[in-house]
């Protein structure tokens, strides 16, 4: 590994045990999109944490909305009473989806929104009398979660191998990298042809074995802001359509106003059978996650007699207050045009900087979920050698400078690009653009 330049202060040792011995200095404070630490340091939040923090941090109104509902219940188990909050939430959160989606199935993570989504669609598929189809058809690469079977559905061996063979369990197509083949094809014959490999995998698999798809409308940690071509959508649609499967859109990640519309899925007014959302639904205030599944799907399990699933806290009246005021303050914020502005700005400034940094190639995204790939040839996306390490180095040498960027090298593409994403709080304003990409030029 390339040494790290973070300068290491000595604290003392933790008892806490998440993935790595990595040690990181102590948050203090956060506001809007800044973070500071006990060491006195800030950090611009280039990444909103994991793309969580939407509305951006400290916001007065959200922590307001909190205590208040902190005084009359911070927890009531749904299965004993109803509470207000959540409803209201529900309600208004199918309003914003496509079609028919108005059934909506609060959790805490997104890992547990596309646990739903996966035990939703079979029990549908047992409940509509079609009991042999269990497979859910993912992309590769992709990340959908790290429980169980969010793995399954995740194209990534690096993180599914190790917990085989439960993991590997699920079928995966690639996912479109269209923006960087080299053929004679235009972009809309690209989307049909990857779409047309969900077709060929479903015949490969048995249609009578398929229940669902699984894809992010606008790819994020495993792709850094991938977008497919235009034509991908409506023929994925038709395509789960003629074979009777369900299409879910997972949008923990570009849900919740982060491309500049509500959902990604709405830059091409999609209408899939279940959306997973959590992340910027509570935007760091509270755990929050949903899965919204159509009428259709969910009326035939709940005529079988239930959904049979559930966790303890989903629901909870704390965290449905807090995703209210952060409704509320999206809209007051204007943080899908914001995003949408600031977003057009910041690709046309990362554009600036591959003329400074040939490595730099393929920036893309909407809204604030922009990423590009770090190459050792721009001309046809060679990689950078792995042991140049050049995710880790980005990160480390934007962490020394105050920056947070979430880079990572994509996995099980074949191609093992590094890529980085810059995905701020949706307040951001053009002038911490600039800073931002002024810091990101200086590690690059
Ligand atoms: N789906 C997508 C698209 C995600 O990006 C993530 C988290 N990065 C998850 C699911 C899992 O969410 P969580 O970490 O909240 O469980």
């Amino acid at each position: 590994k390339a040494p790290s330049p973070i300068a290491r202060t000595e604290q003392p040792a933790s008892h806490l045990f998440y993935g790595s011995r990595q040690r990181r200095p102590l948050v203090e404070r956060a506001e809007g999109i800044y973070v500071w630490t006990q060491d006195g340091r800030r950090f611009i939040d280039g990444s909103s944490g994991p793309m969580v923090a939407n509305i951006g941090h400290g916001n007065r109104n959200v922590i307001a909305a909190m205590q208040r509902q902190m005084e009359k219940a911070t927890f009531a188990y749904r299965l004993h009473f109803e509470n207000e909050p959540a409803e209201e939430l529900a309600r208004l959160l199918s309003q914003k989806m496509p079609g028919d989606l108005d059934r909506v199935f609060f959790v805490s993570g997104g890992s547990e929104a596309v646990e739903s989504a996966i035990k939703l669609a079979r029990q549908w598929a047992v409940a509509t009398g079609q009991p042999k189809r269990w497979k859910v058809i993912c992309r590769m690469p992709s990340y959908h979660g790290g429980t169980m079977g969010a793995l399954a559905v995740t194209g990534d061996l690096a993180l599914t191998e190790t917990f085989a063979p439960q993991t590997l369990a699920m079928p995966a197509i690639p996912a479109p990298t269209a923006y960087r083949d080299r053929d004679n094809l235009s972009m809309e014959q690209r989307g049909i042809r990857y779409a047309d490999m969900l077709e060929e995998k479903i015949l490969a698999e048995g249609p009578e074995s398929v229940a669902a798809f699984i894809m992010e409308p606008i790819g994020g940690a495993a792709t850094a802001a991938l977008v497919p071509p235009d034509s991908y959508f409506a023929r994925i649609r038709e395509i789960c359509d003629q074979y009777g499967i369900l299409l879910i859109h997972d949008e923990v990640m570009s849900g919740a106003a982060r491309t500049g519309k509500y959902l990604g899925g709405d830059h091409w007014a999609c209408r899939p059978d279940i959306i997973t959302m959590s992340k910027g639904i509570g935007s760091g205030y509270a755990p929050l996650g949903a899965m919204i599944a159509s009428r259709r799907v969910v009326e035939p399990v709940l005529d079988m007699g239930g959904f049979q699933h559930g966790y303890t806290y989903a629901g909870n009246p704390l965290a449905c207050a807090a995703g209210l005021a952060v409704l509320d303050e999206m809209e007051l914020l204007g943080c899908e045009e914001n995003a949408a502005a600031m977003g057009d700005l910041l690709i046309a400034e990362l554009q600036g900087l591959t003329e400074r940094f040939p490595f730099i190639a393929g920036v893309r995204g909407k809204g604030l979920l922009i990423g590009a790939d770090m190459v050792a040839d721009p001309q046809d996306f060679t990689p950078l050698p792995k042991d140049k390490h050049a995710n880790q180095r980005l990160l480390d040498l934007a962490y020394e400078r105050g920056l947070i960027v979430y880079s990572r090298r994509i996995r099980g593409d074949g191609l093992g690009l590094d890529n980085f994403i810059l995905a701020p709080p949706l307040i951001i304003t053009k002038e911490q653009v600039g800073e931002m990409v002024g810091v990101l030029g200086d590690s690059l």
